[in-house]
């Protein structure tokens, strides 16, 4: 019984630490719109704005074969798509696990095995019965999306700025990875030019408006997190001196994860998240994205359960040892224990006998639950938050708009759509629910393919 209380006090101590007040939610967007227009304003900031030279929404219309190949945290893939003209295409994809030492092996290294990947995936599709027909002397275009912060000044170059998501390959950062990409094509024979190189967001943010007309914004929430949307070209001052036509407009990839970094002034961090960026390979950075990405949310449990460890409030007597590892956590553990749907929470008994061979009470249980609870949903309302950043900054709330959204956080939390939603509600009343999230498939191979094709026919 007494164990029984204590943990009720923790509870409502992580509680206070975790829950976001909608006053709380404000003020972080009005701070977060503002950081927003400094980014479009001036070169080099925290949160960069990046122009990325993609000119206006796609038509609907575009057709033809094209290639993409993704460069995720975890997954690499490659996607053929056919784009068949009113929002419809069909996409074929495989995909090829990236291993921890491949993110920080050369960085040359990685782009050749993006470049084998592909001729694997060529040669397994082309052929006599394959869906990929190869016109003799015509090559494939390849959009190419690398979903890290990359500044650009046309569609098919981009410098690294800084790696993400746990990569550190050396020889990378401040490069050309568009350049990097074509020395490690040049070292094939394969049909593929290198024509648009996009970031997985602004390739969602497309991918969602071909088939949905009403999107204006696209999100991931996956290893790592992030936003783009269309701006006017005359809002956006730093880029004034390209002489570009005031009255276009062009896709802004926020890189939004950043938000906050280094002076760490707007956003609730707790003592967990200071030690998760602390022990992170780049401390200060991405402040926002430790909060709210699918790297950190079971690490962030994973602190909490060591230090209630240390305290001798749970798992009394029982060797922990395998919870201590870092990162042993993994966020898809939250989303099954937030689905368990049994009384006796039978999941989460399973789960921690399996992965932890920990024994569990079930008030343990349903305190684990109740902390991925408080973690996932403050998660999905800073999300919100980010959202409604852009919104205000457009003045979108009235006439209301889609936010294609993708990732696996997205896509498998159980509730993490939902929750958004209400974090909107809470930030800009019933008006709130003008703004809704939809899931895009595919979205940032189709949304490579579409800007190829649409880069095809500006040249
Ligand atoms: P990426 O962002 O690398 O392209 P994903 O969108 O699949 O790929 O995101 C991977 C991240 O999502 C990992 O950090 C992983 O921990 C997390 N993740 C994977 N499955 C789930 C799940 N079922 N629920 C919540 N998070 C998940």
């Amino acid at each position: 019984h007494a164990t029984k209380r204590t943990m009720a006090d923790h509870l409502r101590r992580f509680e206070t630490l975790f829950t976001l007040t909608p006053q709380r939610m404000r003020i972080i967007v009005s701070s977060f719109k503002e950081t927003l227009e400094t980014g479009l304003d001036k070169p080099d900031q925290t949160v960069p704005m990046i122009p990325t030279f993609v000119f206006g929404w796609p038509s609907g219309n575009e057709k033809g074969e094209f290639l993409a190949i993704d460069l995720g945290g975890t997954n690499l893939r490659v996607c053929l798509l056919n784009l068949q003209g009113n929002g419809k295409f069909e996409i074929t994809q495989s995909k090829y696990r990236l291993s921890e030492e491949q993110k920080q092996d050369d960085g040359q290294k990685l782009f050749d095995f993006c470049v084998d990947c592909l001729k694997l995936f060529i040669e397994a599709n082309s052929g006599e019965d394959g869906i990929l027909q190869l016109v003799p002397g015509q090559k494939i275009p390849l959009g190419f999306t690398f979903s890290y912060p990359c500044k650009q000044d046309k569609i098919d170059h981009g410098i690294l700025i800084r790696w993400t998501k746990g990569f550190g390959s050396p020889n990378t950062e401040g490069k050309n990875v568009a350049e990097m990409f074509r020395e490690a094509l040049s070292k094939h024979d394969l049909p593929v030019e290198l024509t648009a190189l996009i970031n997985d967001t602004t390739g969602t943010l497309i991918a969602s408006r071909y088939v949905n007309p009403t999107t204006k914004i696209a999100c991931i929430f996956g290893t790592g997190c992030n936003a783009a949307y269309m701006e006017h070209v005359k809002d956006i001052p730093k880029i004034k001196h390209l002489g570009i036509d005031g009255d276009q407009d062009m896709a802004i990839n926020c890189e939004w994860g950043a938000f906050d970094s280094f002076e760490h002034e707007h956003l609730p961090r707790t003592k967990y998240d200071i030690i998760i960026d602390e022990s992170s390979n780049k401390p200060g950075e991405q402040a926002f994205e430790k909060l709210i990405s699918g790297r950190y949310l079971g690490e962030i449990v994973r602190l909490i359960i060591c230090e209630l460890i240390d305290e001798g409030v749970l798992f009394l007597g029982q060797n922990t040892y395998k919870l201590e590892v870092p990162n042993a956590f993994d966020t898809a553990l939250l989303s099954l224990m937030e689905s368990d749907p049994t009384d006796e929470l039978l999941m989460i008994i399973g789960l921690f006998s399996h992965f932890f061979a920990l024994e569990t009470t079930l008030a343990e249980r349903q305190f684990l639950r109740a902390i991925a609870r408080l973690v996932g949903r403050r998660a999905a309302r800073l999300s919100a938050c980010g959202i409604a950043s852009i919104v205000e900054k457009m003045g979108y709330i009235e006439e209301g708009c889609s936010v294609g959204a993708d990732g696996s956080l997205y896509n498998k939390y159980p509730g993490f759509a939902e929750r958004i939603h209400e974090g909107l509600v809470d930030i800009f009343g019933e008006r709130g629910r003008n703004i809704v999230t939809h899931h895009a498939e595919d979205g940032s191979g189709v949304g490579s393919a579409i800007i190829a094709a649409m880069t095809k026919e500006r040249k």
